[in-house]
Protein backbone atom coordinates (compact mmCIF):
# COMPACT_ATOMS: atom_id res chain seq x y z
CA UNK A 1 0.00 0.00 0.00
CA UNK A 2 1.04 3.80 -0.36
CA UNK A 3 0.86 5.89 2.74
CA UNK A 4 1.50 9.83 1.46
CA UNK A 5 1.94 12.07 4.02
CA UNK A 6 1.09 15.36 5.14
CA UNK A 7 4.61 16.90 5.33
CA UNK A 8 7.56 15.29 4.06
CA UNK A 9 9.44 16.12 7.55
CA UNK A 10 7.19 13.88 9.39
CA UNK A 11 8.83 10.94 7.25
CA UNK A 12 11.29 9.42 10.08
CA UNK A 13 8.99 9.34 12.17
CA UNK A 14 5.59 7.82 10.24
CA UNK A 15 8.32 4.91 9.19
CA UNK A 16 9.47 4.69 12.57
CA UNK A 17 5.62 4.15 13.77
CA UNK A 18 4.92 1.62 10.97
CA UNK A 19 8.36 -0.81 11.58
CA UNK A 20 7.04 -0.66 15.10
CA UNK A 21 4.01 -2.22 13.79
CA UNK A 22 5.74 -4.78 12.25
CA UNK A 23 5.70 -3.63 8.90
CA UNK A 24 8.68 -3.31 5.90
CA UNK A 25 8.55 0.03 4.58
CA UNK A 26 10.47 1.95 1.70
CA UNK A 27 10.70 5.63 1.34
CA UNK A 28 9.67 7.50 -1.79
CA UNK A 29 11.83 9.94 -2.51
CA UNK A 30 11.06 12.85 -5.31
CA UNK A 31 13.80 15.80 -5.68
CA UNK A 32 15.59 14.28 -2.68
CA UNK A 33 12.49 14.58 -0.73
CA UNK A 34 10.72 11.47 1.09
CA UNK A 35 6.73 12.81 -0.57
CA UNK A 36 5.22 8.70 0.60
CA UNK A 37 6.07 5.44 1.86
CA UNK A 38 5.89 2.58 -0.21
CA UNK A 39 4.15 -0.58 2.77
CA UNK A 40 4.05 -4.18 2.10
CA UNK A 41 1.02 -4.94 4.04
CA UNK A 42 1.23 -8.94 3.94
CA UNK A 43 0.02 -8.85 7.40
CA UNK A 44 -3.38 -8.86 8.00
CA UNK A 45 -2.88 -7.87 11.53
CA UNK A 46 -2.76 -4.04 10.56
CA UNK A 47 -5.87 -2.70 9.04
CA UNK A 48 -5.78 0.65 6.58
CA UNK A 49 -7.65 2.33 9.63
CA UNK A 50 -4.71 1.58 11.88
CA UNK A 51 -2.04 3.36 9.98
CA UNK A 52 -4.60 6.62 8.62
CA UNK A 53 -4.39 7.43 12.75
CA UNK A 54 -0.95 7.90 12.68
CA UNK A 55 0.06 11.49 12.51
CA UNK A 56 1.17 12.79 9.85
CA UNK A 57 -0.32 10.46 7.21
CA UNK A 58 -2.37 12.16 5.01
CA UNK A 59 -4.02 9.08 3.04
CA UNK A 60 -3.57 5.14 2.41
CA UNK A 61 -3.87 3.80 -1.05
CA UNK A 62 -4.16 0.25 -1.19
CA UNK A 63 -4.69 -1.76 -4.20
CA UNK A 64 -8.18 -3.28 -4.44
CA UNK A 65 -7.95 -6.66 -2.25
CA UNK A 66 -8.54 -9.89 -4.18
CA UNK A 67 -10.72 -11.37 -1.66
CA UNK A 68 -12.59 -8.78 0.10
CA UNK A 69 -15.22 -10.58 1.83
CA UNK A 70 -12.84 -13.19 3.42
CA UNK A 71 -10.71 -10.69 4.50
CA UNK A 72 -13.18 -9.29 6.92
CA UNK A 73 -13.33 -12.63 8.38
CA UNK A 74 -9.81 -12.98 9.92
CA UNK A 75 -9.68 -13.87 13.38
CA UNK A 76 -13.75 -14.70 13.31
CA UNK A 77 -15.07 -18.54 13.66
CA UNK A 78 -17.41 -20.19 11.88
CA UNK A 79 -20.26 -21.52 13.85
CA UNK A 80 -22.06 -24.78 12.50
CA UNK A 81 -25.04 -26.18 14.45
CA UNK A 82 -24.05 -23.71 17.66
CA UNK A 83 -20.28 -25.41 17.39
CA UNK A 84 -17.77 -22.90 16.71
CA UNK A 85 -14.64 -23.17 14.12
CA UNK A 86 -12.12 -21.42 14.65
CA UNK A 87 -9.45 -18.92 16.10
CA UNK A 88 -9.97 -19.38 19.86
CA UNK A 89 -12.61 -21.98 20.22
CA UNK A 90 -11.44 -25.82 20.97
CA UNK A 91 -10.25 -27.88 17.94
CA UNK A 92 -13.52 -29.97 16.74
CA UNK A 93 -12.86 -33.41 15.68
CA UNK A 94 -15.24 -34.11 12.84
CA UNK A 95 -15.23 -37.79 11.78
CA UNK A 96 -17.37 -40.62 10.04
CA UNK A 97 -17.30 -42.88 7.42
CA UNK A 98 -15.97 -42.31 3.57
CA UNK A 99 -19.37 -43.49 2.03
CA UNK A 100 -22.78 -43.79 3.98
CA UNK A 101 -23.16 -47.61 3.45
CA UNK A 102 -26.52 -48.24 5.54
CA UNK A 103 -28.51 -46.98 8.19
CA UNK A 104 -27.15 -49.34 10.60
CA UNK A 105 -23.35 -48.39 9.53
CA UNK A 106 -23.96 -44.88 9.83
CA UNK A 107 -25.78 -45.14 13.21
CA UNK A 108 -22.54 -47.24 14.66
CA UNK A 109 -20.19 -45.11 13.02
CA UNK A 110 -22.07 -42.05 14.43
CA UNK A 111 -21.89 -43.88 18.18
CA UNK A 112 -18.27 -44.31 17.50
CA UNK A 113 -17.70 -40.30 16.75
CA UNK A 114 -19.91 -39.41 20.01
CA UNK A 115 -18.00 -41.80 22.33
CA UNK A 116 -14.57 -40.28 21.05
CA UNK A 117 -15.56 -36.96 21.85
CA UNK A 118 -16.47 -35.76 18.02
CA UNK A 119 -18.79 -33.23 17.34
CA UNK A 120 -19.20 -33.22 13.40
CA UNK A 121 -20.83 -36.55 11.75
CA UNK A 122 -18.96 -37.03 8.24
CA UNK A 123 -20.09 -39.31 5.66
CA UNK A 124 -20.54 -39.18 1.72
CA UNK A 125 -23.95 -39.51 0.13
CA UNK A 126 -22.33 -38.77 -3.27
CA UNK A 127 -19.18 -39.96 -3.86
CA UNK A 128 -16.94 -38.53 -6.60
CA UNK A 129 -14.76 -41.32 -7.87
CA UNK A 130 -11.85 -41.80 -9.95
CA UNK A 131 -13.75 -44.61 -12.27
CA UNK A 132 -17.33 -44.76 -12.89
CA UNK A 133 -17.31 -48.33 -11.74
CA UNK A 134 -16.92 -47.53 -8.36
CA UNK A 135 -19.42 -47.44 -5.58
CA UNK A 136 -20.61 -43.73 -5.73
CA UNK A 137 -23.07 -43.49 -2.89
CA UNK A 138 -26.98 -44.23 -1.99
CA UNK A 139 -27.27 -40.57 -3.36
CA UNK A 140 -30.70 -38.97 -1.82
CA UNK A 141 -31.56 -41.91 0.26
CA UNK A 142 -28.17 -41.80 2.53
CA UNK A 143 -29.19 -38.07 3.27
CA UNK A 144 -31.93 -39.63 5.52
CA UNK A 145 -29.93 -42.03 7.29
CA UNK A 146 -27.33 -39.79 7.88
CA UNK A 147 -29.05 -36.78 9.14
CA UNK A 148 -30.97 -39.93 11.35
CA UNK A 149 -27.81 -40.47 12.70
CA UNK A 150 -26.64 -37.38 13.55
CA UNK A 151 -29.77 -36.32 15.22
CA UNK A 152 -29.73 -39.69 17.37
CA UNK A 153 -26.38 -38.88 18.78
CA UNK A 154 -26.67 -34.84 19.32
CA UNK A 155 -24.16 -34.91 16.26
CA UNK A 156 -24.04 -31.84 13.53
CA UNK A 157 -23.35 -33.00 9.97
CA UNK A 158 -21.38 -32.34 6.98
CA UNK A 159 -21.80 -34.07 3.48
CA UNK A 160 -20.41 -33.52 0.01
CA UNK A 161 -22.85 -31.76 -2.59
CA UNK A 162 -21.37 -33.19 -5.94
CA UNK A 163 -23.80 -31.06 -7.97
CA UNK A 164 -26.02 -28.08 -8.30
CA UNK A 165 -28.65 -29.30 -8.90
CA UNK A 166 -28.87 -31.66 -5.49
CA UNK A 167 -27.73 -28.37 -3.12
CA UNK A 168 -31.14 -28.38 -2.28
CA UNK A 169 -31.24 -31.74 -0.90
CA UNK A 170 -28.20 -32.00 0.62
CA UNK A 171 -29.05 -28.65 2.38
CA UNK A 172 -32.17 -29.98 3.93
CA UNK A 173 -30.10 -33.14 5.79
CA UNK A 174 -27.05 -31.02 6.92
CA UNK A 175 -26.00 -28.28 9.07
CA UNK A 176 -22.57 -27.91 6.65
CA UNK A 177 -21.89 -28.56 3.07
CA UNK A 178 -18.81 -29.94 1.73
CA UNK A 179 -17.09 -28.81 -1.40
CA UNK A 180 -14.68 -31.57 -2.15
CA UNK A 181 -11.19 -31.57 -3.55
CA UNK A 182 -12.04 -32.18 -7.59
CA UNK A 183 -14.87 -29.31 -7.80
CA UNK A 184 -12.94 -26.53 -5.08
CA UNK A 185 -12.83 -24.81 -8.73
CA UNK A 186 -16.01 -25.52 -10.14
CA UNK A 187 -17.41 -22.09 -9.84
CA UNK A 188 -21.29 -22.69 -10.97
CA UNK A 189 -21.27 -25.33 -8.23
CA UNK A 190 -19.37 -23.03 -5.58
CA UNK A 191 -21.77 -20.38 -6.74
CA UNK A 192 -24.94 -22.89 -5.89
CA UNK A 193 -23.53 -23.75 -2.56
CA UNK A 194 -22.86 -20.53 -1.78
CA UNK A 195 -26.51 -19.58 -2.32
CA UNK A 196 -27.86 -21.69 0.19
CA UNK A 197 -26.75 -19.72 2.93
CA UNK A 198 -24.90 -22.30 5.27
CA UNK A 199 -21.50 -23.35 6.23
CA UNK A 200 -19.45 -24.46 3.86
CA UNK A 201 -16.17 -26.90 4.64
CA UNK A 202 -13.99 -26.30 1.68
CA UNK A 203 -11.90 -28.85 0.75
CA UNK A 204 -8.68 -27.60 -1.19
CA UNK A 205 -8.22 -28.96 -4.71
CA UNK A 206 -5.27 -31.50 -5.14
CA UNK A 207 -3.23 -29.31 -6.74
CA UNK A 208 -4.14 -25.56 -5.78
CA UNK A 209 -2.80 -22.63 -4.98
CA UNK A 210 -3.10 -21.43 -1.51
CA UNK A 211 -4.42 -18.31 -3.23
CA UNK A 212 -7.32 -20.07 -5.65
CA UNK A 213 -7.86 -21.63 -2.38
CA UNK A 214 -9.12 -18.44 -1.03
CA UNK A 215 -10.55 -17.39 -4.12
CA UNK A 216 -12.81 -20.19 -3.97
CA UNK A 217 -13.90 -19.26 -0.79
CA UNK A 218 -14.88 -16.00 -1.90
CA UNK A 219 -16.93 -17.23 -4.35
CA UNK A 220 -18.73 -18.94 -1.56
CA UNK A 221 -19.07 -16.03 0.42
CA UNK A 222 -20.02 -13.90 -2.57
CA UNK A 223 -23.07 -16.30 -3.04
CA UNK A 224 -24.04 -15.95 0.38
CA UNK A 225 -22.06 -19.12 2.37
CA UNK A 226 -22.64 -18.20 6.03
CA UNK A 227 -18.82 -18.94 6.48
CA UNK A 228 -16.23 -21.06 5.12
CA UNK A 229 -13.75 -23.28 6.98
CA UNK A 230 -11.19 -24.58 4.75
CA UNK A 231 -9.68 -28.50 4.89
CA UNK A 232 -6.07 -29.00 3.72
CA UNK A 233 -6.33 -32.99 2.18
CA UNK A 234 -2.70 -33.32 0.79
CA UNK A 235 -1.42 -32.31 -2.65
CA UNK A 236 -0.94 -34.79 -5.60
CA UNK A 237 2.83 -34.97 -5.69
CA UNK A 238 5.74 -36.69 -7.55
CA UNK A 239 5.91 -39.66 -4.43
CA UNK A 240 2.97 -42.16 -3.90
CA UNK A 241 4.53 -43.38 -0.56
CA UNK A 242 1.47 -41.78 0.96
CA UNK A 243 -1.76 -40.87 -1.39
CA UNK A 244 -0.99 -37.34 -0.97
CA UNK A 245 1.28 -34.65 0.31
CA UNK A 246 0.22 -32.83 3.51
CA UNK A 247 0.69 -29.14 3.17
CA UNK A 248 1.15 -28.09 6.75
CA UNK A 249 2.62 -24.84 5.67
CA UNK A 250 -0.09 -23.49 3.81
CA UNK A 251 -2.13 -24.39 7.01
CA UNK A 252 -0.19 -22.59 9.55
CA UNK A 253 -0.58 -19.69 6.99
CA UNK A 254 -4.36 -20.05 7.19
CA UNK A 255 -4.56 -20.46 10.89
CA UNK A 256 -1.99 -17.93 11.94
CA UNK A 257 -2.14 -15.70 8.58
CA UNK A 258 -5.06 -15.08 7.25
CA UNK A 259 -6.56 -16.13 10.81
CA UNK A 260 -9.31 -18.12 8.84
CA UNK A 261 -10.83 -20.92 10.14
CA UNK A 262 -8.69 -24.04 8.78
CA UNK A 263 -9.23 -28.25 9.86
CA UNK A 264 -7.36 -30.99 8.39
CA UNK A 265 -8.22 -34.45 6.88
CA UNK A 266 -5.36 -36.74 7.70
CA UNK A 267 -6.68 -39.46 6.07
CA UNK A 268 -7.17 -38.07 2.41
CA UNK A 269 -3.82 -36.94 3.02
CA UNK A 270 -1.76 -40.10 4.21
CA UNK A 271 -4.15 -42.80 2.60
CA UNK A 272 -3.18 -45.49 5.38
CA UNK A 273 -5.00 -45.55 9.04
CA UNK A 274 -1.16 -46.21 10.64
CA UNK A 275 -0.25 -41.98 9.61
CA UNK A 276 -3.86 -40.82 11.17
CA UNK A 277 -2.29 -40.17 14.39
CA UNK A 278 1.01 -38.53 13.93
CA UNK A 279 -0.61 -36.24 11.39
CA UNK A 280 -3.51 -35.23 13.31
CA UNK A 281 -0.86 -34.24 16.22
CA UNK A 282 1.33 -32.22 13.61
CA UNK A 283 -1.20 -30.59 12.19
CA UNK A 284 -2.62 -29.61 15.31
CA UNK A 285 0.39 -27.92 16.02
CA UNK A 286 0.48 -26.03 12.40
CA UNK A 287 -2.31 -24.46 13.87
CA UNK A 288 -5.99 -26.74 12.45
CA UNK A 289 -8.72 -25.63 14.40
CA UNK A 290 -10.02 -29.07 14.08
CA UNK A 291 -9.78 -32.49 12.15
CA UNK A 292 -11.68 -34.36 9.35
CA UNK A 293 -10.68 -38.44 10.08
CA UNK A 294 -12.85 -40.97 8.71
CA UNK A 295 -13.66 -44.00 10.86
CA UNK A 296 -15.92 -47.08 9.77
CA UNK A 297 -17.35 -49.65 12.18
CA UNK A 298 -15.73 -52.55 9.97
CA UNK A 299 -12.80 -50.70 7.97
CA UNK A 300 -12.75 -54.52 6.02
CA UNK A 301 -16.03 -53.69 4.65
CA UNK A 302 -15.89 -50.64 3.71
CA UNK A 303 -17.07 -49.92 -0.08
CA UNK A 304 -14.70 -47.02 -0.25
CA UNK A 305 -11.46 -45.61 1.11
CA UNK A 306 -11.32 -48.62 3.99
CA UNK A 307 -6.95 -48.84 4.32
CA UNK A 308 -7.28 -45.35 5.59
CA UNK A 309 -10.47 -45.74 8.09
CA UNK A 310 -9.50 -45.93 11.96
CA UNK A 311 -12.25 -48.52 13.85
CA UNK A 312 -14.28 -47.16 16.72
CA UNK A 313 -11.44 -48.41 19.37
CA UNK A 314 -8.90 -46.76 17.01
CA UNK A 315 -10.81 -43.11 16.72
CA UNK A 316 -11.37 -43.68 20.67
CA UNK A 317 -7.76 -43.74 21.09
CA UNK A 318 -6.43 -41.12 18.58
CA UNK A 319 -9.22 -38.95 20.59
CA UNK A 320 -7.93 -39.64 23.71
CA UNK A 321 -4.13 -39.16 22.70
CA UNK A 322 -5.29 -35.77 21.62
CA UNK A 323 -6.68 -35.12 24.64
CA UNK A 324 -9.88 -34.81 23.42
CA UNK A 325 -12.22 -35.37 25.62
CA UNK A 326 -11.43 -33.97 28.75
CA UNK A 327 -11.49 -30.58 26.31
CA UNK A 328 -14.76 -31.40 25.19
CA UNK A 329 -16.19 -32.22 29.03
CA UNK A 330 -15.68 -28.75 29.66
CA UNK A 331 -17.68 -27.46 26.53
CA UNK A 332 -20.21 -30.01 25.24
CA UNK A 333 -23.53 -29.07 26.17
C1 LIG B 1 -14.20 -37.01 1.18
O1 LIG B 1 -13.95 -36.28 2.13
O2 LIG B 1 -15.02 -37.92 1.22
C2 LIG B 1 -13.47 -36.83 -0.11
C3 LIG B 1 -13.91 -37.36 -1.24
O3 LIG B 1 -12.36 -36.13 0.02
P1 LIG B 1 -11.54 -35.25 -1.06
O4 LIG B 1 -12.53 -34.37 -1.75
O5 LIG B 1 -10.58 -34.49 -0.19
O6 LIG B 1 -10.86 -36.24 -1.97
MN1 LIG C 1 -12.85 -40.94 1.48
Amino acid sequence: MLVTLSDPRDAERVTAELQALGLWTEKLVKDSVTRALLVRADSAHVSSERIEAIEGVAAVWSPPRAHPRLDACAGMRVTVAGIEIGEGAPPVLMSGPCSVESPEQIGEAARAVKVAGGRVLRGGAFKPRSSPYSFAGHGTGALAWLHEAGKANGLAVVTEVLSERDVESVAGHADMLQVGSRNMQAFGLLKAVGSAGMPVLLKRGMAATVEEWLLSAEHLLLAGAKGVVFCERGLRSFDPSTRNLLDLGAVALIAHVHRLPVVVDPSHAAGRRDLIAPLSRAALAAGAHGLMVECHPHPEHAKSDGPQALDPGELAQLAAQLEWRPTLKGTDA
